[in-house]
């Protein structure tokens, strides 16, 4: 029932041009400035949200970026920083050309962000 929810939530906020979705303002986390400094692009610090597996509704992807600035990792897999760093290039893409490339065809991916 929980995976339902936030399924329909995330469908949700997903829909529409007017969104009273107010951007939190975070404080840049040092992962995320050394993805910046890497990539020579900037961008605002995006949520990231952690996830248990059991409660998990992306299957298997262990990670997941969306366009409007929200990162959901799978808590079980051990090396956070790696996804963390692979999620940020897709929101450093996405804010300053608009595009988070799902295939990731951009080097970028390889340089900064490990290749998937
Ligand atoms: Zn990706």
């Amino acid at each position: 029932m929980r995976k339902l929810l936030l399924a329909a939530a995330l469908t949700l906020s997903g829909c529409g041009a007017e969104s009273d979705f107010e951007r939190p303002v975070l404080e840049k986390t040092p992962v995320f400035v050394e993805v910046e400094t890497c990539t020579g692009l900037n961008a605002y610090q995006p949520v990231v949200n952690y996830i248990a597996n059991s409660d998990w509704p992306y299957g298997q992807n262990s990670a997941l970026y969306t366009s409007d600035g929200i990162i959901y990792i799978n808590s079980m897999f051990a090396d956070q920083v790696k996804l963390l760093k692979h999620e940020y290039v897709h929101h450093l893409l996405q804010v300053n050309y608009g595009d988070l490339d799902p295939g990731h065809l951009n080097e970028l991916f390889g340089q900064c962000g490990y290749a998937s």
